[in-house]
């Protein structure tokens, strides 16, 4: 035998600042030593790889339409790890009871079929459908398959899943999500308060029950609510949740954002919430529910007849990172953190550790160039994607 294979990459340590060798082997960690910073300052950024906790899909490949093929959840795969994201939960989203066991059943199918795949594919994200029927909440969710929580339903999409589904996000207002969330929870599910129209007294039973997310917090909610209390104020105060928040500077207002940052500091995670036309030209586009679309070289996307009103989110994480850093909500470290090893931690992945040695070596080396994020190389699990 010749020994271990080993790679050893360099960089600046996202937190520190100060350059550093990382050594891996065996798809892990195993030194993080400082160097010596070459002269001409080429050395690029290295980090944790990206953790996403909500995807619907990416250059047109959508993880809620039929036909899905095991193939296309792959390729999603590999064009987001190019991307730095090195573990998501695919998010499926209301539909037919049929239509969700398929999807997560394709999903699974896609994890076991390729080991990229199922390295990268964290868990599923099933969001909805018990969650409110009421406009606004509901966002774009259809009505017609909206449905109190079902505890039988929802074990037969998890047997389709292999057990892959981690997240569930529901809303309280419904009379048995108390004894619903339980359920979940002792079956290790981590249940997310989301698209809901709950009172805070509803929200309080949902959290003594084990709820311990907000999804999207500040959207998916109806445009006018009281003052307060209201269900934004109540998720905001309660402790016991973690709140993801989409910062893509057009879901929320700065000042919404800082909010959340000051309220929830070392809880609030981000996620890209994408839709199926993220990693596409700007231009017009058709889908199949929403009619037809505008992607704009901003990076919006709104619905054609109405700019005002959005049609889902186009970004995935860096482009998040770069608007936390660019409006200084933050330091480039902290975004970086909500979106790699915070939401890791929060689900009880390894890639909690970071970059320790030990950790998985899910490594992300990028630059900055001004103000975007320039990703130059991905690694999973020790392996150059
Ligand atoms: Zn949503």
């Amino acid at each position: 035998m010749s020994g271990e294979q080993l790679t050893v990459l360099e960089g600046l340590d996202y937190k520190s600042g100060n350059p550093v060798r990382v050594t891996i082997s065996e798809g892990k960690i195993r030194e993080v030593a400082p160097v010596q910073e070459e002269a001409d300052g080429s050395l690029p950024w290295i980090a944790p790889g990206l953790v996403d906790l909500q995807i619907n899909g990416y250059f047109g490949i959508d993880f809620n339409t039929l036909p899905l093929t095991t193939e296309a959840v792959q390729e999603v795969t590999r064009r987001i790890a190019k991307l730095g994201v090195t573990s998501y939960y695919p998010t499926v989203i209301t539909n037919s009871p049929e239509d969700i066991e398929r999807l997560v059943g394709i999903i699974a199918e896609a994890c076991d079929s390729d080991p990229l795949t199922g390295q990268c594919i964290a868990g599923i994200h099933v969001e909805g459908p018990f969650i409110s029927p009421e406009d606004g909440a509901r966002g774009a969710h259809s009505k017609e398959y909206v449905t109190a929580p079902d505890w039988e339903l929802f074990q037969r999409w998890q047997r389709a899943a292999g057990g892959r589904i981690r997240i569930l996000t529901l809303s309280p207002e419904w009379d048995n999500a108390p004894e619903f969330i339980a359920k979940c929870s002792a079956e290790g599910v981590t249940v997310s308060i989301g698209h809901t129209s709950a009172t805070p007294e509803q929200i309080r039973a949902a959290v003594a029950a084990g709820a311990r997310m907000s999804t999207h917090l500040g959207n998916g909610a109806q445009l006018m609510l009281p003052r307060h209390p209201n269900y934004i104020w109540e998720q905001l105060a309660s402790d016991e949740l973690s709140p993801c928040a989409i910062a893509d500077g057009f879901h929320l207002p700065e000042s919404v954002l800082k909010v959340f940052l000051k309220a929830k500091a070392e809880q609030l995670m981000i996620v890209s919430d994408a839709v199926f036309l993220s990693g596409l030209a700007p231009g017009e586009y058709d889908t199949h529910i929403g009619g037809k679309v505008v992607l704009t070289p901003e990076g919006r996307l709104h619905t054609a007849h109405n700019p005002n009103i959005l049609a889902g989110s186009a970004q995935m994480l860096p482009f998040n990172i770069e608007h936390l850093v660019r409006s200084k909500l933050c330091t480039a470290a902290q975004a970086w953190e909500m979106a790699s090893t915070r939401p890791a931690a929060f689900m009880g992945l390894p890639a909690a550790q970071g970059l320790n040695e030990g950790a998985p070596a899910d490594l992300v080396l990028y630059n900055w160039e001004e103000d975007k994020l320039m990703v130059r190389e991905v690694y999973k699990n020790g392996s150059l994607i």
